[in-house]
């Protein structure tokens, strides 16, 4: 939170509640930084508790007519939303890239998966159809039907300001929900973005409204008894936090956590192969993202021995920078405080004997000498009791673990406390198949470094890195958005008392 005076041009975001620009009353107010050059961009109003209830009011107002909204004609917002989303990719891209701070391209990979879950929201007609069975008992016909939950809010983190939400939205407003988001305060205004188009395509006022805020919004969207869902995707002490406090006021809540992602290489997988995927799952966005790998398991000294001397000169040559200019591999960290924590973890791995390959904390871009950058950094020799293989560091440092063999690997990734995604690397089908059906993850890939499912199917991942029963998005995501409620009905001639319990038959 800002106690600064307001710094001179820089704008002051706004609130959309009920389909308005609102600007923030609470008086506390938190910058906003272009990551690449340090520079605050603007500020982001926190919500008050009452702001965030006025959200909710507008939400609960909008839900009796957006319900009754055929899913067909919901299905017609969703497809003149995507148009949209595509008309806009340059805009939207660039807003991501000005305050996350990755790389254009990459900005607009994010968009392309969270347009994915939009198209997949397109077909809600058909993911609503129930289920019928005729003469579940004489002249006795049973039904299910999916009903929306009412109001529903999501709470997301900072590195993917679109997608994420994304991944929550378009289906629950297709399911017939109405829809609060509370995105990170520390690059908001994509999603306002999202909202003024989703406002153009013609969703009704009220529909979906973005709240700005931190744990005051987020504590408010939680005890508040007109939320009935919370979905969440975070660090695991907040996903945690909301899960066990969202629970309490009786929601349904789904919440995603933190990370720690194994690349698993055999000694028959081919090193240049490997060294590849670990550049781009490793470094890509700067290490921030929940899917991204930061520990390598390699199989056998002579395939590390390999690795390592294919690898470091591929992490020290990483072109790094602005991520609008130049198209680099990897753009700045998210905050200067987020540079400092994850510079730390990099001392730390030093202190704790880990060898460290390649030293990225020097690394400057001379056009932005204020901007949070971190060059990539590479340790090996990395052990399970270290604190920088146990911990989520969420920066461009990969960690290089020796193992003796598969077993031992599948161990490793069992033994630790998240349980998001993990790769294997190998030309051995038998050993793949084994590995995928074993581990202990939500998400696995074979000879894929970062297995992020397709929206038509759900994401989530196992052990701390998930709360709740059901993953985001895809089926998992209609059935969170959704409760059932089954029909039993007859047109009888005459009903008599039964006494014992009721059978079929
Ligand atoms: P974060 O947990 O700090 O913040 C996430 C959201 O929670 C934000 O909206 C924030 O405002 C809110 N929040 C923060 N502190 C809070 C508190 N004390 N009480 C209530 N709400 C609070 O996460 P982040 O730094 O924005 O994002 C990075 C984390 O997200 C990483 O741990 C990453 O692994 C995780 N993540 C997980 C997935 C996944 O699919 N599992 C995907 C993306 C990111």
């Amino acid at each position: 939170m800002n106690a600064q005076p307001k710094p001179q041009n820089v704008p002051d975001l706004p609130h959309l509640i009920a389909g308005k620009e609102v600007s923030g009353t609470s008086g506390r107010w938190s910058d906003v930084y272009n990551p690449a050059t340090g520079a605050v961009s603007a500020r982001v109003p926190l919500a008050s508790k009452a702001e965030v209830e006025s959200a909710i009011a507008a939400a609960e107002a909008a839900f009796p007519a957006w319900a009754a909204t055929t899913p067909l004609n919901r299905a017609r917002v969703m497809f003149r939303f995507k148009a949209l989303l595509e008309a806009n990719a340059d805009l939207i891209a660039r807003t991501i890239s000005a305050e996350h701070g990755k790389v254009l391209s990459d900005a607009r990979g994010e968009l392309t998966r969270g347009l994915e879950v939009v198209e997949f929201a397109c077909g809600i007609p058909h993911l609503l159809k129930g289920e019928k069975s005729i003469n579940v008992g004489r002249d006795v016909d049973s039904w299910s039907e999916k009903a929306p939950l009412g109001v529903v809010a999501g709470i997301t983190p900072f590195n993917f300001p679109a997608m994420v939400p994304m991944w929550m939205f378009p289906i629950a407003i297709a399911c017939g929900n109405t829809f609060i988001l509370k995105p990170s305060e520390r690059d908001p205004s994509a999603p306002n973005l999202l909202a003024s188009l989703l406002k153009e395509a013609g969703l009704p006022d009220g529909v979906f409204n973005v709240v700005h805020g931190d744990k005051e919004a987020v504590d408010t969207l939680l005890d508040d008894p007109r939320v009935q869902a919370v979905s969440f995707v975070g660090s695991t002490p907040i996903a945690e936090y909301l899960y066990e406090r969202g629970a309490r006021s009786g929601k349904r809540v789904q919440a995603l956590g933190g990370a720690k992602n194994h690349l698993v290489a055999l000694p028959d997988a081919d090193v240049d192969q490997v060294a590849e995927a670990l550049l781009g799952a490793a470094y890509g966005s700067a290490g921030e993202r929940c899917m991204a790998i930061s520990v390598a398991a390699c199989v056998g000294d002579e395939l590390a021995d390999r690795l390592v001397a294919t690898l470091a000169p591929k992490v020290r040559a990483l072109r790094i920078g602005h991520g609008a200019e130049n198209n680099p591999d990897m753009g700045p960290l998210v905050t200067r405080a987020h540079l400092d924590r994850v510079r730390g973890y990099v001392d730390l791995g030093i202190e704790e004997g880990a060898e460290l390959v390649v030293d990225g904390r020097g690394h400057r871009v001379e056009a932005h000498p204020e901007g949070f950058y971190l060059g990539g950094c590479l340790f090996d020799r990395v052990t399970p009791d270290m604190r920088i293989y146990r911990e989520e560091i969420f920066g461009p440092v990969l960690c290089i673990v020796r193992v003796p063999d598969l077993a031992a690997a599948t161990a490793l990734i069992d033994a630790h406390e998240y349980g998001n995604g993990c790769a294997l690397f190998t030309r051995d089908g038998g050993a793949a198949r084994e590995f995928a059906h074993r581990v202990q993850c939500g998400m696995v890939g074979i000879n894929v470094p970062i297995p992020v499912p397709m929206a038509f199917h759900s994401f989530g991942g196992w052990k701390r890195s998930l709360f709740g029963p059901l993953h985001m998005h895809g089926p998992d995501g209609v059935r969170f958005y959704t409760r059932m409620k089954t029909i039993t009905a007859r047109w009888p001639e005459e009903v008599r008392a039964e006494f014992v319990m009721p059978t079929m038959g």
